[in-house]
């Protein structure tokens, strides 16, 4: 990727974990703004930052932060994204765009938009791009290279403050898609929320057998567990918030699971192989269509090689490749 010509003069982030310091990261690779304030909740999250030289300044309050930032992004959890948005609020400069990056978007959207005053542009984002890792020294500057970023601005926002955000996003190299935020919510709901539930469940449960079995489960967790194991390491207070925040779309997908669960669990119960051949043979095309649309490596380790082997494995996908 080249330089881009600089979109905003002063970005202002609000919270400088993995999310917010990959933004501050990717934003100076592209010259995209001209300078970047930052902060964080806590005085050693903020020292780290000034240590790593991820903003030009890094501030002790959030006030501070937002004056005379023409976009300001809040990079937190959820939760507390209403209460950010009331103490910003009066020292917002007037025409700013406020954003944010959260996982959720009706209640974001419901939390700030209240606080947030007239001439503000107030447009919410979610970049779909993440680790299980957090806090500073996570970000990297390519985190949001060929993922999405969900634009959902409410109905009467300013169409040129919307475009000027996707213009942002996408000079950090993400593709831009706008929805609105109870769609949004439900989408990500069976995509990101429902998975990490299954994932914190099962490993839970994994936890909760004996001592003897719990080393096994260790040991061979390659079948399977790994993989669950990575996203049952995610952020317990951002999850947590996840989960509040978006109550109702969970809910729903989640009776969904359970229907199919149950229908699954009476296929084993009687010995019905055709259904459940069936079912796997449908979801291991949903697996190709998605590492064939680049959103995910066809590795067989996910793109996250042994340290101890040297050569690629074959790709689990032979045919037509
Ligand atoms: P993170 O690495 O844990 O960083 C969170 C940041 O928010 C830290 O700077 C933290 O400050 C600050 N913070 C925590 N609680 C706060 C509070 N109550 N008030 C003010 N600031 C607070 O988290 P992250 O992964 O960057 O996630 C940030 C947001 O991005 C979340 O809304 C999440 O839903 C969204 N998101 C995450 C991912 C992902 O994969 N992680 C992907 C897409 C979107 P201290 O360090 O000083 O405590």
């Amino acid at each position: 990727m080249t330089a881009k010509k600089p979109l905003f003069n002063r970005l202002a982030l609000i919270g400088t974990g993995l999310i917010g310091s990959s933004i501050a990261r990717a934003a100076r690779a592209q010259g995209v703004v001209r300078s970047i304030v930052a902060t964080a909740r806590t005085p050693a999250t903020r020292k780290r930052v000034a240590e790593l030289g991820l903003a030009d300044q890094v501030v002790e309050s959030n006030t501070a932060a937002v004056e005379g930032a023409d976009l300001v992004i809040v990079c937190i959890p959820v939760g507390a994204s209403g209460a950010v948005a009331k103490e910003i609020g009066p020292h917002l400069a007037a025409g700013a765009t406020v954003s944010d990056v959260g996982s959720v978007k009706g209640a974001v959207l419901r939390d700030m938009a209240p606080h947030l005053p007239k001439g503000v542009h107030f447009v919410p984002a979610h970049p779909v791009a993440g680790t299980e890792y957090s806090g500073p020294d996570a970000g990297f500057a390519e985190l949001f290279v060929n993922r999405w970023c969900i634009l959902t601005p409410p109905e009467n926002a300013d169409a040129a403050a919307v475009e000027k955000l996707a213009a942002f996003w996408r000079a950090l190299g993400a593709n831009v898609e706008t929805m609105n935020a109870d769609h949004h919510d439900l989408v990500l709901a069976i995509t990101s929320h429902l998975p990490h539930l299954i994932a914190y469940t099962i490993v839970g449960t994994a936890e909760e057998l004996g001592e003897v079995t719990k080393s096994e489960v260790l040991q061979f967790s390659a079948g399977g567990f790994r993989d669950f194991t990575r996203i049952a390491a995610s952020d317990p207070t951002m999850w947590r918030d996840v989960f509040l925040a978006n109550k109702d779309a969970v809910l729903e997908m989640l009776g969904r699971f359970n229907e199919d669960i149950a229908a699954l669990t009476k296929a084993i119960r009687n010995g019905d192989g055709k259904t459940l051949f069936d079912q796997f043979t449908r979801t291991r095309a949903i697996r190709k269509g998605i590492v064939d649309i680049g959103q995910d490596s066809a590795a067989p380790d996910f793109g996250r090689p042994h340290p101890d082997l040297k050569e690629p494995l074959p790709k689990p996908y032979s045919s037509g490749e």
